[in-house]
């Protein structure tokens, strides 16, 4: 079982997109290419840094027990009042101290990123020259334990919000940005988690910062039901991490993949093994053919006898030497949050774990359940009825 260090956003990301991907980036830690447009996020984000840090006043803390919280006096006595901006100039200079010049593709590509750079850098000083903000903290690496899994997280920016509370803001330097992608990002919720486990004031609300156009784009903070599909998918990755499954998952991302020389969905088999195995894929896929006509017959003949014994009002019906035999399953679907509040609702929380189809459907059998309570959970369900057939000995069958 492989050990989980902490699982970031992104973290996560690779590993439900391609498992295989985060083993190599994760345990092998195999370098990813650079590329000119993270070199240019991380350039950035370093002047962002540099240019708001003085006006950042501190706010508290929860201590790791979270039961107790550090006051202003735990940050070196009272925060000084906010600092001065830099001048343009001096901006220009962080810039220049900062710029990376990994993975830009060519001299041309890389002297129009720096322009760019240069051209949004210098609105965003005279945007926040004329509406300074008020953070609280900058480039915050932040870590909490989310039901058992360590998560960890690098927060650009976190702002006192006009109401009280905090707002979460992750620069973007990409091209475009949509109000869908505010609402749906999971990085900003892993954030929102981050934050309420480690500030004592909540989160009022997320936005991404679209750089290249000075635009924010801001969302409410999450409700319970994204924070749970993250936790679901957080959970997934640490379950899979932990029982080291680490298959490769083909997708779009293998096109930006720099490990496809590694990966055995992309690696040739070598020349000299080609002609021994060729002939033994030919016999294969005309085996795997010769069962896909048999499964059809198969089903066509199971379905007749289904029909026949509709007609009929029979399960059983006797061959030259075996019996077919009728059997009937059933399989339920649930939605655990409605079926957890009703049973909740209902006193009767515990007794079935809500993400226990089978647990649940057995409830719907109790008669110790009461008759609306069972009706509420089914109808808070699916089921789907599978008819088979199975053989006997005739002797044995009678
Ligand atoms: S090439 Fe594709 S399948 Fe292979 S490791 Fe990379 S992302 Fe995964």
């Amino acid at each position: 079982m492989a050990a989980v260090a902490a699982l970031s956003y992104s973290s996560v990301r690779t590993y439900l997109e391609c498992p295989l991907r985060w083993r190599f980036l994760y345990v092998d830690r195999l370098p990813e290419a650079p590329r000119g447009y993270f070199s240019f996020g991380r350039t950035v984000h370093s002047v962002l840094e540099d240019l708001l840090r003085p006006l950042v006043v501190p706010t508290t803390r929860l201590t790791p027990t979270g039961d107790t919280q550090r006051t202003l006096d735990d940050f070196g006595g009272r925060p000084a009042p906010p600092g001065r901006l830099m001048t343009r100039e001096e901006l220009l200079a962080a810039y220049a101290q900062h710029w990376v010049s990994d993975g830009y593709v060519s001299a041309a590509e890389e002297a129009r990123y720096r322009l760019l750079g240069e051209t949004l850098l210098t609105a965003y000083l005279a945007d926040v020259a004329r509406a300074p903000p008020t953070p609280v903290a900058l480039e915050e690496h932040l870590e909490a334990q989310w039901e058992g899994i360590a998560v960890h997280g690098y927060i650009d920016r976190i702002d006192r919000a006009p109401d009280g509370g905090l707002e979460i803001l992750d620069y973007k330097t990409s091209r475009a940005l949509s109000d869908e992608d505010v609402r749906t990002s999971d990085q900003l919720t892993l954030y929102q988690v981050l934050v309420e486990k480690n500030y004592a004031e909540p989160v009022r609300s997320l936005t991404l910062y679209h750089l290249r156009s000075l635009t924010p784009l801001t969302a409410p903070r999450r409700d319970g039901e994204a924070v749970d599909g993250l936790r679901e998918r957080v959970g997934k990755a640490s379950d899979g991490i932990r029982s080291d499954s680490f298959e490769p998952t083909p997708g779009r991302q293998c096109a930006r993949c720099e490990f496809q020389g590694l990966c055995p969905e992309f690696k040739e088999v070598p020349g000299g093994e080609r002609a021994g195995l060729l002939s033994l894929v030919d016999r294969f896929a005309s085996l795997r053919a010769e069962e896909d006509r048999i499964d059809g017959e198969l089903r066509r003949a199971a379905e007749e006898l289904h029909r026949a014994a509709e007609r009929l009002g029979v399960h059983r019906i006797p061959g030259s030497d075996r019996v077919a035999i009728r059997r009937r399953e059933e399989a339920w679907q649930f939605r655990p949050r409605a079926v957890r509040e009703l049973l909740e609702a209902s006193g009767l929380a515990g007794r079935a774990d809500p993400t226990d189809p089978g647990a649940v459907a057995r409830l719907l059998k109790d008669p110790s359940i009461p008759a609306t309570v069972r009706r509420q959970v089914a109808e808070a369900g699916s089921r789907r009825v599978r008819w088979y057939w199975v053989l006997e000995d005739g002797d044995a069958a009678r």
